[in-house]
């Protein structure tokens, strides 16, 4: 981390930012001065997302109430050429929404009406700074549900889901969000709004939007988004099993769905997981256990409990000593806590913790988690491992002091190790939380030169001027026009890109 604070600070607080303080004032004029901020002390509580380790200060915070302020506000920063970017919530854990100092940073957390709900249709509209649960609770009312399922499901913002292609538990059967998004409003860097997708199931022609979903901000803002709901299943059961060897808990998620079982969720938390979140929320788990898995399944009552009996075998055969299936809503309900308020738990027993987000097949869990363990051991640092076993997605949480010196860079290397094993064993730098500012210098280790060319020449059609939350998500040439055409590895050493690889 401290590297990449260095790196942010080279741009950073008290940087001189004329342009952005005189487009404030133009700004005020026209959307208001009370959703115009540019007063230090307010301006620090926009300084970073969820990885709080990166922060900025912006220079002007534009606190959106309508849609047609982000409009005026994108518009006013494109002619003055002004970087801008989009804050949904501000839960992002790889620095998405942190400021640029000499830029605008467009807050839609007011942005937060349902604006209809079709069910006959299966669908939602939904302004970008909705939050995540109120959909599903809408949904609710009319007995059907919105799949993808953050654990800050509480809080984050539809926009920043789709900004970041969001997952979470329930995504190893329903998808991403990608797979929920039938259509956006969009605002692009020039001001102007235009439809992605629709509000049909399938559209002719190049799929822009889904080159939207998951851009991290770099394409514009979203103002409005169509959701796609399903039908709430008829019965939902959730089990939890313990293990006494983590390896056996990472066989059984395979070893079941190689059996032609697909569970709404399979997330899993290991020994030290699973101590936080007991001391978090006392929510029972196995005595002893060193891995548990929470298993979901749901659809028709009766095959939900067939599918139980088998899981139970197969937890059985790999050693499982404890299996409870909740016998209620509220069992259920204690059983999600302990995972879902896992990572905050983690800083009851941590000073502080860094969140790394990778993705590998999920036949290589036993693998991958047996040398997380190894590097952690080799390194001197405690892991704690809770994620999305099904998907394959990992969340090791890496405990260190930030009073010792050393213990934060040591802590953002292990991370970085994890990233590379992921990618070696045919996995990827992140699995849902994004790339951000954290991860830009690792998508070289996954992508090709022509593949970053690919991405940057699409980003260059949607944001010519490059002013979209810039030095996000892959290293951006300041001006599109500055180098039209494919780049090579030796542009990574010309100065006049801006930013590196
Ligand atoms: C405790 C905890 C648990 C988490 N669990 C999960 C999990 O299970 N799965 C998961 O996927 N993530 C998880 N996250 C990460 C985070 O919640 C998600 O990335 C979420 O989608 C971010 O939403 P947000 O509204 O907070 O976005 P922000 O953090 O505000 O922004 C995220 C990115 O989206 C962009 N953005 C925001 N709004 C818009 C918009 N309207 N238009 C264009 N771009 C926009 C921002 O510029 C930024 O790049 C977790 C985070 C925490 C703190």
């Amino acid at each position: 981390m401290s590297q990449h604070l260095a790196e942010v600070a080279g741009t950073a607080p008290g940087a001189a930012a004329p342009r952005a303080l005189r487009l404030a004032e133009r700004l005020r004029a026209r959307i208001g001065a009370d959703r115009v901020l540019t007063d230090p002390a307010q301006l620090r509580t926009y300084e970073c997302d969820g990885l709080a380790t990166f922060r900025v200060r912006p220079a002007v915070v534009v606190l959106a109430g309508h849609r047609d302020d982000v409009v005026e506000t994108v518009r006013m920063c494109a002619r003055d050429g002004v970087p801008f970017v989009a804050r949904g919530s501000g839960t992002g854990l790889s620095g998405g929404a942190m400021p640029v100092a000499d830029g605008v940073l467009i807050v839609l957390s007011r942005l937060r009406s349902i604006v209809s709900v079709d069910p006959d249709n299966a669908r939602v509209v939904a302004e970008p700074g909705v939050v995540n649960l109120w959909v599903t609770r809408e949904a609710a009312l009319y007995g059907q549900a919105y799949a993808p399922d953050p654990s800050s499901q509480q809080v984050c913002s539809i926009g920043g889901n789709v900004a970041e292609n969001a997952g979470g538990a329930h995504c190893l059967k329903y998808g991403f969000t990608v797979n929920h998004v039938m259509g956006a409003e969009v605002v692009l860097s020039d001001g102007e709004v235009v439809h992605l997708g629709g509000t049909a199931p399938e559209h002719p022609g190049l799929d822009l939007l889904g080159a939207f979903v998951g851009s991290e901000g770099t394409l514009g803002v979203a103002t409005q988004v169509t959701l796609r709901t399903i039908q709430a299943p008829e019965s939902v059961r959730t089990m939890l099993v313990g293990f006494h060897e983590v390896a056996d808990a990472a066989g059984t998620v395979s070893d079941v769905i190689a059996a032609g079982i697909l569970p709404a969720a399979i997330e899993m938390m290991d020994a030290l997981a699973i101590e936080a979140a007991e001391a978090a929320v006392q929510c029972g788990y196995p005595h002893g256990a060193v891995a548990v898995l929470v298993i979901e399944l749901d659809g028709p009552r009766a095959e939900v409990d067939e599918q139980f009996r088998l899981v139970e075998e197969i937890a059985g055969a790999r050693n499982a000593f404890e299996t409870r299936i909740a016998r209620d809503d509220a069992e259920r309900a204690l059983m999600w806590r302990g995972r879902k308020s896992a990572f905050a738990a983690v800083g009851r027993i941590s000073p502080a913790y860094y969140v790394q987000d990778g993705v590998i097949p999920r036949t290589r869990l036993p693998e991958v988690l047996a040398e997380i363990g190894r590097l952690a051991d080799e390194a001197g640092v405690r892991v704690a491992n809770v994620f999305h076993a099904g998907d394959g997605n990992l969340h090791p949480l890496i405990l260190f002091d930030d009073k010792v010196p050393g213990a934060a860079p040591a802590a953002e290397e292990l991370g970085f190790a994890i990233l590379d094993l992921c990618v070696d064993l045919g996995g990827s730098i992140t699995g849902e939380h994004g790339v951000g500012v954290e991860k830009k210098s690792k998508m070289a280790r996954q992508f090709t030169d022509a593949d970053l060319d690919t991405m940057q020449l699409v980003r260059c059609a949607f944001d010519p001027a490059g002013i979209a939350n810039p030095g996000k998500l892959f290293p951006t040439p300041r001006l599109c026009g500055e180098r039209p055409g494919v780049r090579t590895a030796d542009d990574r050493r010309d100065p006049s890109l801006g930013e590196v690889f």
